[in-house]
């Protein structure tokens, strides 16, 4: 399969919010939300960020400006999250805070347009999330896509996937989703990773990482850093872009990580510095708080292990509700393979829909999802998912 040209990814969550909200419909659903919500379907703030949130509070800190790459006690601890405690990359690791994932994704962005050899090009997954080529372009790489999902298994397309590695020129920028890929929840299996990591070996490639879901896909936060730190133990030197958007539940306090793998320390030495000359025009120093919930969080033993449980927890209540959806639609008698919606992980998952059909299912049945057939899982509970269920029914049989 040849490389494909950029194209648009259609995703309008905006629109979806506004004709949820205008619905007059008790039992409406919104499925379109990109946050986790509990069981009754309200926000949820962790009660480990609560008690570091206390915690910080307590210690009346002074507010003065973090440095240029944020608050060193949350960017060590973020490294030893993401690469593992054990990894040769800790010790030639440049490591910036971020404004979450999508500013990591910016810097990274701007990093690799301004120092990576050759074409500035990056190839993204058809489908990915929206945001991607719309960050990457406005860095100043010319984004491409590479091979990612299979529409007729509603599953990876994993023969595509390789082929484009291989028909990439030789040392291409590859973002690679590290886990939950999102829109479709589609990840290769370890076994399939290891392959990927093998073409984008023998191809020179240079891999960059979005982790906006360690913990919160599996529940397992080094299940889903395998990927990352597989490509890292095979000896590529990639760069990452982390979140604690979603694993911590931190949306709005804006916290993420961007870290580029060196050779060696003096390497790091070098690109800490052009990382500091690069954030300083865009915004001078990151805000604190957030990063002060997630040191306090990532380095006080007994909130990091209640974090633990609390992250397995909203990924186990995800993978419920996906067993769920599928158990009421074979009970209902659907004859299609449901299948996917278990295998997928993730916030999202892609039901395979049509365009159309999703219109029907917002008109008729007041079940409000992006038009790609997208829905998120975090939005459905225990209470709704028998009527999501018996619309999709009506609507796709
Ligand atoms: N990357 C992916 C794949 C995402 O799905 C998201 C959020 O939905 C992000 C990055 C960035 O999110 P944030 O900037 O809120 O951390």
């Amino acid at each position: 399969a040849a490389v494909r040209a950029a194209s648009t990814w259609a995703n309008v969550p905006q629109g979806i919010t506004e004709a949820f909200k205008a619905d007059s419909f008790a039992q409406k659903i919104n499925l379109g939300v990109g946050a986790y919500r509990d069981d009754q379907g309200k926000p949820y703030v962790l009660p480990s960020v609560r008690k570091a949130e206390d915690q910080v509070i307590a210690s009346r800190l002074n507010k003065e400006y973090a440095g240029i790459t944020g608050v060193p006690e949350f960017t060590k601890a973020a490294a030893v999250l993401a690469y593992g405690k054990d990894s040769s990359a800790l010790n030639r690791l440049a490591i910036t805070q971020s404004i979450s994932g999508t500013g990591a994704l910016r810097i990274g962005g701007a990093f690799l347009a301004r120092f990576f050899p050759g074409a500035k090009t990056i190839y993204i997954p058809e489908p990915s999330w929206a945001n991607h080529a719309a960050v990457f372009k406005d860095s100043g790489l010319e984004v491409r896509k590479y091979a990612y999902y299979n529409k007729q298994t509603i599953g990876l397309d994993f023969d595509g996937l390789l082929a484009d590695i291989k028909a990439a020129p030789a040392g291409s920028a590859f973002l690679f989703h590290a886990c939950a890929h999102n829109p479709t929840g589609v990840d290769p299996t370890p076994a399939q990773w290891k392959e990927i990591e093998a073409a984008v070996k023998a191809q020179g490639h240079y891999s960059f990482f979005d982790m906006a879901y360690q913990g919160f896909a599996s529940g397992d936060i080094h299940k889903d850093a395998f990927a990352l730190r597989h490509f890292v133990a095979q000896g590529h030197n990639v760069c990452l872009a982390q979140s604690f958007a979603k694993n911590m539940g931190l949306y709005g306090e804006r916290i993420g990580a961007f870290s580029v793998v060196c050779a060696d320390a003096a390497e790091r030495a070098r690109v800490d510095s052009q990382i500091k000359i690069l954030v300083r025009p865009m915004y001078s120093n990151p805000p604190i708080h957030g990063a002060r919930i997630a040191a306090e969080i990532l380095n006080t033993p007994a909130l990091y292990d209640q974090w633990l449980v609390e992250v397995k927890d909203m990924a186990d209540r995800i993978i419920t509700m996906r067993a769920l959806l599928k158990d009421n639609l074979e009970k209902l008698g659907s004859k299609h393979d449901w299948s996917h919606i278990t295998s997928q992980i993730g916030m999202f998952a892609y039901t395979g829909l049509t365009p159309e059909q999703m219109d029907v299912l917002a008109k008729e049945h007041s079940v409000y999802a992006t038009r790609d057939g997208r829905i998120s899982v975090a939005g459905i509970t225990s209470a709704n998912v028998g009527r999501l269920a018996e619309a999709i029914f009506k609507v796709k049989g």
